[in-house]
């Protein structure tokens, strides 16, 4: 736990934002839940953040995006999800309980472009039922 918090304090440190105690409880609750949206993050940061409002949990999230710690996920019919900013990913979305879950997508896809376009990276969002809803 400890080593995890320094860690968490120097990803902030990295960006040049400052290390509080509100931000790393923040990506401490994304490291752990893996993707999670923004009444989670309130949720789970107000058991050690009693009086912290929903305003201060945005404004935070919307710094460490701005900053590239964390990146959002926008999901049909759902809120926006947040992760920790890893590897370059896809996503597969449940329909039933809107779990979001790291997939791997082969870098090149096997898709017929109109004439003159240049692909540069696809990004894939696969909806579906996960195992634990099946
Ligand atoms: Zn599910
Ligand atoms: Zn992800």
């Amino acid at each position: 736990m400890e080593t995890r918090y320094m860690e968490y304090a120097n990803l902030l440190k990295q960006k040049e934002l400052k290390s509080t105690p509100q931000r790393v409880a923040m990506l401490g609750i994304l490291d752990r839940k893996g993707h999670a949206d923004i009444d989670y993050i309130y949720n789970e940061i107000k058991k050690d953040f009693v009086s912290i409002s929903l305003a201060t949990v945005y404004k935070n999230v919307n710094t460490m995006l701005g900053a590239g710690i964390i990146q959002e996920i926008k999901v049909p019919n759902q809120k926006s999800k947040y992760e920790i900013t890893k590897h370059k990913h896809s996503h597969f979305v449940c329909e039933k309980c809107g779990e979001v879950y790291d997939i791997d997508v082969p870098k090149k896809l096997d898709v017929e472009l109109p004439e003159g376009f240049e692909p540069k990276e696809a990004s894939v969002m696969i909806m579906g039922v996960c195992p634990s809803c099946k």
